[in-house]
């Protein structure tokens, strides 16, 4: 209360993005492949103990996707060895790629993608009118998207801004897996909006489901209908999160993760 006293009276409530993008002591980090440190038991441990399965193995590729992990911390604390940990939340991504951490088994070693597409250059624009669709969300996602505008995290301070209808919106914010019976208000509102326009997946659910796909009632993901500029991942994605998603939007920040692993951790290119 002392401290809240004391910020109210300095009027420092608003946090630097620097400071919203630094996960809180008291969550668990996102998980990081080691390969050099995934025996066969270890990676058949993670397969079992991960309650969203994050984790797969086929193909000679074993495999942790970000957008179906639910930040349980299990593997992070089971596994210390084998499982680093990232802690910071601009995580979002222009290529649903970016989220999947892939290892070649026979090599031993992360699979290195392509360098991730930059945003479209028709976003590029100073301020970005938001209009949210929940196709099938369970709310918390839509409550994190508010959170993104309080006081706390104020990212009208950035020229973005939720709107309430389709026509003064440049960006569809979609949560939820995509129920069947979102299906047709979600095409209406994107078909409403001028273009240039975008579409962001917010979420674990708008990006593939989560814990609801290969459910006969969803269509598993935004991108099974629309084409998605941007994927802010998390259950739920964080309002930090999603700033950040809508900053990669309109070109103004750089993506961090390329092939589910921050740039600066990525083992150089091996040599020809
Ligand atoms: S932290 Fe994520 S990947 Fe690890 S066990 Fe939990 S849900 Fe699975």
């Amino acid at each position: 209360m002392k401290r809240l006293l004391a910020t109210l009276q300095t009027g420092r409530l608003t946090k630097r993005l620097d400071d919203l993008l630094a996960l809180p002591a008291s969550s668990p980090g996102i998980p990081l492949l080691r390969p050099e440190r995934l025996s066969d038991e270890v990676r058949a441990a993670l397969v079992a103990l991960c309650p969203s399965g994050a984790f797969a193995e086929d193909g000679g590729e074993f495999r942790l996707d970000l957008a179906a992990c639910v930040a349980c911390g299990r593997c992070l604390r089971r596994h210390p060895d084998a499982i680093g940990e990232w802690r910071t939340l601009d995580v979002a991504v222009t290529r649903r790629d970016d989220l999947v951490q892939r290892v070649d088994l026979a090599r031993g070693t992360l699979i290195e993608p392509s360098d991730p597409p930059p945003s479209r250059p028709e976003l590029r624009l100073p301020t970005l009118g938001c209009r949210a669709v929940s196709a099938g969300n369970g709310g918390l996602d839509d409550s994190e998207i508010a959170l993104a505008g309080n006081p706390y995290h104020d990212m009208s301070r950035f020229g973005f801004t939720l709107v309430a209808s389709p026509r003064h919106a440049d960006a569809l914010l979609v949560t939820g897996p995509v129920s069947e019976n979102m299906l047709p208000p979600l095409e209406r509102t994107y078909h409403a909006m001028a273009a240039p326009k975008a579409v962001v997946a917010v979420g674990n659910e708008a990006i593939a489901g989560e814990l609801f796909a290969g459910s006969p009632c969803v269509r598993g993901g935004v991108d099974r209908v629309l084409d998605v500029d941007v994927y802010v991942p998390g259950s739920p994605a964080r309002p930090a999160s999603i700033l950040f998603g809508l900053l990669l939007l309109v070109g103004r920040v750089r993506q961090t993760l390329v092939g589910g692993q921050p740039r600066s951790q990525r083992p150089a290119p091996p040599r020809p």
